[in-house]
């Protein structure tokens, strides 16, 4: 049986020739007993050039051959063998094409057997031939048959041995000795399952005891996994289904805690080598900014506050996701944490993603702050030049506190003189790549004055940016706290692969007074009833949203949609109510002047783009309706759905879908499910696979080569678990027993982790 051999080196991984008759994992697939040159190309299709590729190559799934069993005995649907006698053979139709069929025999029963495309075996099969078949059973017609099994001839001596122990009470048990689990390896057309199989069988034995094993014993031994040869053997050859399990456990747990030690390695590199500022916090800060909110937060908050400033107190960069369902609250958390960097005399920045939910921020924040002295500024791309450029060089001087924009804040010839945290909101919405800049260029323009001030900083005394002009000095490997902040919480599963340098806090409440949102999803057929029902509540004083999908390939059609829509909702079930149209092409001035008047209820119906999918907070709004919601994606439609509820008004939300995919079937049963924000998320992330949501672009691909999910979940959180602890006693794996493990996390996933370096 294999054992691993820890000390066997094995470094390069290109291919090799065998030097004499010596297997090593690293010898070049053609060289395996039985493949040779022309099907190694075959194998190489699969991306199998070595024998160690080979041991990888794990199969797909399983099926149990039962053993040679009496034909008499033979059940239907069963993978199994017999042996007999032909007793008749007939061919029909001619040629190649032509059907074989035979009749075996053993004394118990009659097995019938049929070839297609069997003309050929007319030479080769006639009554009196003794063979062995192979198949899966049929009933068809009352008889026991196969369909094109395997064959082979037999000796007369074998078939008199099977008869004499035919008549044994026990024959059932004998024969389950002999039965096969059958691997069933992912194959190509002209490299069938049982060529790779074969191929496995000739070099298993050999080749397992090569493989070293890179996880310590004694974890192995705590976390009861088989050796990494072991467990390949297993695989390959189970003899149980048992098995099959403990050696899979063994493969996910490796990938997983390949993952989570880089993570966790990067993680501890990040503290060492990246610098912050410490923002200070007392009892006395912590009651001036609260005095800020006009309401008290609720013990959700107050938790995500305490994680933040904890964070914010340290040395190097909080690097922080706030997540929370629509509606919970998120910003007045990221306020406070804004506030500790003010009061510290630094600067900080609330980007949003869109032009909407900036100005939105902008007009709630200043209107919080009112009292105090704090300098706060928009900035957008869409701003007069002149007025960017102003706020630009306050910005530099330091002579303005906060400010709040979209992505333009990150542009070119931003410049801070002192940025101390950086907040993203809504950062699912921020594309992945701009994602992965976002910090980038955040750590860039933060060039901070590093001297630290004294005193107390604009919030409670007045702010004369007196010594803003002395020269930025930044220490090496500075960055500014960020805080991340999205309404679509991450799966779980994410939270702990994708996003597993993140620490994250959920605020996993609802302020006070809010009502559940009513869900409909409801065909087009019912538009008629469903608008006079709305329009009876629009009458008693309500108001609504009607939302209506992008159009992304024409940006022209899709306006005309808006407009259209709008207009014959004006002129027929809302005849009588303001109805406005509002789409992301709008001037910005126009726009917020149209959200002015829909919150001072002088209009009553938007018929808007998603323009309004984020932030928008209209309490008396009460009444959303998506048409084409089929259209939408998961997270959307529940983002969209959150932009009601928000008063004390029982809110509904209607969506019209003739969802034509399954997928989008799917997502509307989801929507109308659960209006829980994580059940959400997990149920989107089910339905569109692992591969897109981690951004790898092949739709369904999933990193992991042996881990599913959400079947493997328990074990993705061992890992981090075991990892953290780990990391924790060896941050760079230094200790000798960790050598091996240290070399195979720099061979996997160090060079995704960009931890190479530390080698
Ligand atoms: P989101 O998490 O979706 O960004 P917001 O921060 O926009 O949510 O908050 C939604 C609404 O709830 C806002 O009108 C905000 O003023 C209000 N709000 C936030 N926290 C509380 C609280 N603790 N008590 C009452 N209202 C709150
Ligand atoms: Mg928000």
């Amino acid at each position: 049986m294999a054992t691993s051999q820890p000390d066997n080196p094995r470094t390069d991984t290109s291919p090799e020739t065998p030097a004499k008759q010596d297997v090593t994992l690293q010898t070049a697939i053609q060289y395996v007993k039985g493949v040779g040159p022309r099907r190694a190309e075959r194998f190489h299709h699969l991306g199998i050039r070595t024998v160690h590729d080979l041991l990888q190559h794990l199969p797909h799934r399983y099926e149990l051959e039962r053993a040679q069993q009496p034909i008499g005995e033979l059940v239907a649907d069963q993978n199994t063998s017999a042996i007999g006698e032909i007793t008749a053979t007939r061919l029909v139709g001619r040629g190649r094409k032509a059907r074989f069929e035979a009749t075996l025999s053993d004394g118990t029963g009659r097995l019938h057997l049929t070839w297609f495309n069997g003309g050929y075996l007319a030479k080769k099969l006639h009554a009196g031939s003794l063979i062995r078949v192979q198949a899966k059973t049929k009933r068809y017609q009352g008889y026991m048959q196969m369909v094109n099994p395997k064959w082979e001839p037999i000796q007369e001596s074998e078939l008199e041995a099977a008869k004499a122990t035919q008549g044994d009470k026990d024959s059932k048990s004998r024969c389950a000795t002999d039965d096969r689990i059958r691997p069933i390896y992912p194959a190509t057309e002209d490299l069938p399952s049982e060529v790779i199989d074969q191929a496995v069988q000739n070099i298993l034995e050999e080749a397992t005891t090569l493989v070293e094993d890179f996880l310590p014993e004694a974890y192995r031994n705590k976390r009861e996994l088989p050796a990494l040869g072991d467990a390949y053997f297993k695989i390959h050859r189970p003899t149980h289904e048992s098995e099959v399990a403990s050696a899979r456990r063994r493969l996910v747990l490796d990938e997983f805690l390949l993952l989570q030690l880089a993570i966790a390695m990067k993680r501890a590199q990040m503290r060492e080598q990246s610098h912050a500022s410490p923002l200070p916090w007392s009892d006395t800060i912590d009651d001036h900014i609260r005095a800020r909110f006009p309401f008290a937060l609720t013990s959700a908050q107050d938790e995500a506050i305490t994680d933040i400033r904890q964070d914010l107190q340290k040395t190097y960069p909080m690097n922080r996701m706030l997540q929370g369902d629509v509606g919970s609250g998120k910003t007045v958390v990221a306020l406070y944490a804004m506030l500790m960097a003010i009061v510290a005399k630094q600067q900080a920045a609330l980007m949003a993603p869109t032009e909407i939910l900036a100005e939105q921020h902008f007009l709630s924040i200043t209107e919080m702050l009112k009292e105090s002295d704090v300098r706060i500024e928009l900035l957008t791309g869409r701003m007069p030049k002149a007025d960017q450029d102003s706020i630009k060089q306050r910005l530099a001087r330091g002579e303005i506190d906060m400010i709040i924009g979209t992505h333009a804040l990150l542009s070119k010839g931003v410049q801070f003189q002192s940025l101390a945290l950086v907040v993203i909101d809504e950062q699912h919405r921020f594309g992945v790549e701009q994602r992965a800049t976002l910090r980038e260029r955040a750590a860039e323009v933060a060039c901070l004055d590093n001297a630290s001030q004294e005193g107390e900083g604009a919030l409670f005394a007045s702010a004369t940016g007196e010594d803003s002009t002395s020269p930025p000095t930044r220490p090496d490997g500075f960055a500014p706290h960020t805080l991340v902040m999205t309404a679509t919480p991450i799966p779980r599963t994410m939270s702990l692969t994708v996003f597993g340098d993140l620490d994250v806090s959920t605020i996993s409440e609802l302020p006070p007074g809010r009502s559940p949102v009513i869900t409909r999803v409801v065909q087009d057929e019912q538009r008629d009833t469903v608008y006079d029902y709305l329009a009876e509540r629009i009458a008693n004083g309500e108001q609504a949203y009607i939302v209506v999908p992008a159009i992304e390939e024409s940006p022209a059609a899709e306006l005309k949609y808006v407009t259209e829509h709008s207009r014959e909702l004006a002129e027929s079930y809302f005849k009588g109510f303001e109805v406005a149209e509002m789409h992301g092409r709008m001037k910005r001035e126009t726009r917020s002047r149209l959200m002015h008047r829909f919150r001072q209820n002088e209009i009553q119906v938007l018929v808007a783009t998603t323009v309004i999918e984020v932030g928008v907070d209209v309490p008396n709004a009460s009444i959303m309706v998506v048409e084409h919601a089929e259209r939408f994606g998961l997270s959307q439609l529940h983002q969209l759905r959150g932009r009601v509820g928000r008063g004390s008004r029982k809110s509904i939300c209607v969506f019209f879908a003739n969802p034509t995919t399954d997928d989008a079937t799917k997502r509307m049963e989801a929507i109308g499910a659960t209006t829980d924000g994580f059940e959400i998320a997990e149920r989107d992330f089910e339905i569109r696979g692992m591969g897109e949501i981690f951004g790898t672009r092949q739709s369904g691909a999933s990193p992991f080569e042996v881990a599913e999910f959400p079947r493997d979940f328990a074990m993705l959180r061992m890992a981090r678990r075991d990892a953290e602890k780990w990391i924790a006693q060896d941050p760079q794996l230094e200790k000798p027993k960790h050598t091996l493990l240290r070399k195979q996390l720099l061979l996997k996933v160090g060079q995704h982790f960009g931890i190479g370096d530390v080698a």
